[in-house]
């Protein structure tokens, strides 16, 4: 029997594992279905976590020495896929692909959210190089630039609008003339001198050589296609949340979801579930930053410590 299972080895997971065993629990398993480090190993450079300021490391090297000093107080990795979480009785049973399950006092699940891609010619290539799906991370690589951003929903316009206080202009390019985002967002985005809305055009291709993103061609939906020279291009077309854990053999959630299927939280990180915990990227309201996964991650293990010595 695990004190404490927990599903997702990013900067929540590993964040929850170094709190957990060094805050005396025993027998504390991360199952991460990959290598640990999670999203952020795919970035070129992380400029905005308090203590570290080497500009010449990348995401997969700023990663490494956290598992370095998360494994030091024995927490475990198994390199495994976590299919379902279940709640049965006072315990929890984890089932791993492959059939093998695995008993646990309490879970923290920490299985983040992925954004989703467009699908333009160069998106792929030039991931991590000047296309983005983040302006908190990559907003300042921009600083007195232009930057183009795509979509129509909530994020895009609230990520203009963030740019835009930092780029020189913001050119938003929306597939339809309306807008997803709710009235007072696209109202306070229309007000903004800077930001300058596309709409009927989509990104027909990013382009790019060796150094990475160069431009981007924007096609409207009468044919004519722009190029934009010296731009950063930032996609916000939604995000999937991985929950698949979370749901029943009958693909019902175990804990309460909002509509967007982010796992509703207290402030202590608990779930709707009494020992089930949520933390990073895939709850309700989640910055989708490393410093705030990593803070989600302590408070989960703080709050699964407090838990078992009140089940004893
Ligand atoms: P993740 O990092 O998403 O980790 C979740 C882990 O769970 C993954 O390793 C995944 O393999 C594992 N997993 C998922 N499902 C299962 C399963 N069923 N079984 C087992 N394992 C599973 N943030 C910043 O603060 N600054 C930056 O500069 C920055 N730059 C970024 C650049 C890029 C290219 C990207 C993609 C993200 C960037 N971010 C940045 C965001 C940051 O990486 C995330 O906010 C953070 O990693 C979220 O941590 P997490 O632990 O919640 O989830
Ligand atoms: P979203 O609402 O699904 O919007 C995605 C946007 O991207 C839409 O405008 C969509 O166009 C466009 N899009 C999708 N696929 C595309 C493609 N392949 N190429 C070009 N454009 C594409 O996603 P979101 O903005 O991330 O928001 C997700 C949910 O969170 C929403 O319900 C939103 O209201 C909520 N949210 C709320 C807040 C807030 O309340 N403050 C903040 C952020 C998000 P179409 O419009 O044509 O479909």
């Amino acid at each position: 029997m695990l004190d404490c299972a927990i599903i997702g080895g990013g900067p929540a997971g590993l964040t929850a594992g170094l709190y957990a065993t060094r805050g005396g629990l025993q027998n504390v398993t991360m199952f991460e279905m990959g290598m640990p480090g999670g999203q952020i190993t795919q970035s070129s450079e992380i400029e905005n976590y308090p203590g570290f300021f080497e500009h010449d490391k990348t995401g997969m090297d700023f990663m490494d020495t956290w598992q370095k000093q998360c494994f030091h107080f024995g927490l475990k990795h198994e390199m495994k896929k976590v299919e379902r979480v279940a709640k049965k009785g006072e315990y929890f049973t984890i089932y791993l692909e492959g059939g093998e399950e695995v008993e646990a006092k309490t879970a923290i699940v920490c299985t983040g959210s992925t954004p989703k891609r467009a699908g333009f010619k160069g998106e792929d290539e030039f991931f991590g190089k000047g296309v983005s799906t983040c302006a908190t991370c990559d907003g300042f690589f921009y600083k007195n630039k232009p930057v183009t951003v795509l979509g129509g929903g909530d994020t895009a316009l609230e990520e203009a609008f963030y740019l835009s206080n930092i780029c020189s202009d913001v050119y938003v390019v929306h597939r339809r003339d309306e807008f997803r985002a709710a009235p007072p967002t696209l109202d306070r985005v229309m007000r903004k001198k800077n930001i300058h809305l596309i709409t009927n055009s989509v990104i027909e291709e990013a382009v790019g050589d060796a150094m990475g993103l160069t431009g981007v061609k924007i096609k409207n939906n009468d044919g004519t296609i722009t190029h934009m020279e010296n731009t950063g291009l930032f996609v916000f077309v939604g995000h999937n949340v991985n929950n698949n854990v979370l749901k029943d053999e009958k693909g019902e959630f175990i804990c309460k979801m909002n509509d967007w299927g982010q796992v509703i939280v207290d402030l202590s990180m608990k779930t709707s579930v009494s020992g089930l915990f949520a933390a990073g990227d895939m709850r309700i309201e989640a910055p989708k930053q490393v410093v705030s996964a990593a803070g989600d991650g302590s408070i989960a293990a703080l709050q699964v410590i407090s838990y078992i010595q009140e089940q004893q």
